[in-house]
């Protein structure tokens, strides 16, 4: 019996070629990440090394150069993404799997990065001071009739950034710091904490509209202290006039320096699969983006939208002057 087994095992070894780890550098948490390492494991036999770094992450690439033994980066926003690609820390793929699982608008065209869930930067109203039909674009909210009763996070912060670079390309450089000089204008407070603190502030009476990615409310409701800051407000979907509504991705990378490209591709590709998609944007209240898809019931519960139709490399492209603007109106200050 045991021979038996030892020979069988033996056998075994000897007909699987040897698979190689993908190692990944994640800015997303641990626990967003383990459900997926293990269903691949549990498909494919390859395990997934996953370190988690707060940030830095484009710098560590850089400066570990080729002997770096990433294979794969796991990160959200354009920003992020375009930053690494502009470092040139990633190199190209593309693959059928991927194309066909990634609509064209959530992954560079020669194959840099490649979304695998959105989040909206939409509206959290005051469901006391404010009612449905209220706010409907983003234009709007720099309309005098606002004027003290909007809070947001630094204009500077990536979401931020991102949301006004839209702006920019809707609207061009005059109109967009026109915009920006009104949103600070109808502000009831500095600039100040993250898209939660602003959900907290309506509670507390301070504003009655926020920006906010969507996901926030599903981490709020899952959080018993935040729970009352959910409550009281209102999900509202605005879009740029004539467009659709602010989205932004989660993205996966195969790094230059990749050893285990082989792996590292048979890991992404799973990732933008439409079962690892909905697993991921479950686990982060988020929209998984392959066709097919859907939401968890919650995220659906919020109300549909339509997405924006600029491409996301579009956007990531007006960043610089996007952050000048908001720099020129001072709206931190
Ligand atoms: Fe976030």
């Amino acid at each position: 019996m045991t021979l038996r087994t030892t020979i069988l095992a033996t056998t075994l070894l000897a007909a699987t070629p040897a698979l190689a780890d993908v190692n990944v550098y994640s800015h997303r948490q641990p626990e967003l990440i383990a459900p997926l390492t293990k269903a691949f494991t549990a498909k494919t036999g390859i395990r997934v090394n996953v370190a988690f770094l707060e940030s830095g992450l484009v710098e560590r690439l850089k400066a570990e150069g080729d002997r770096s033994p990433a294979d794969v980066i796991l990160t959200v926003d354009i920003a992020r993404l375009a930053e690494a690609m502009d470092a040139g820390v990633t190199q190209p793929l593309i693959t059928d799997t991927l194309e066909a699982n990634v609509p064209a608008a959530y992954h560079d065209p020669e194959g840099h990065w490649w979304g695998v869930t959105t989040r909206a930067r939409i509206v959290y109203a005051s469901r006391e001071a404010t009612k449905v039909g209220d706010i409907t674009t983003y234009e709007d909210l720099a309309n005098p009739k606002w004027k003290g009763r909007i809070c947001t996070r630094s204009g500077t912060h990536s979401y931020m950034i991102g949301l006004t670079s839209a702006y920019l390309v809707h609207h061009g450089s005059e109109e967009t710091k026109t915009w920006l000089a009104g949103l600070k204008n109808n502000l009831a407070r500095r600039p100040q904490g993250d898209d939660r603190a602003q959900v907290k502030a309506i509670w507390a009476g301070e504003c009655d509209i926020s920006l906010g990615n969507t996901y926030y409310m599903g981490k709020m409701l899952a959080d018993p202290e935040q729970k009352v800051w959910a409550d009281s407000v209102r999900l509202d979907f605005p879009v740029f006039e004539g467009h659709g509504t602010h989205v932004n991705i989660s993205g996966v990378a195969l790094t230059k320096a990749a050893k285990n490209v082989a792996e590292a591709t048979q890991f992404i590709e799973f990732l933008t699969s439409p079962e690892a998609q909905e697993i991921y944007a479950e686990a982060n209240s988020e929209y998984p983006i392959a066709p097919g898809s859907q939401p968890s019931e919650l995220v659906a519960s919020w109300g549909s939208f339509v997405a924006d139709d600029l491409n996301l490399i579009t956007i990531a492209g007006a960043r610089a002057e996007a952050l000048r603007l908001t720099q020129e109106v001072d709206y931190d200050g």
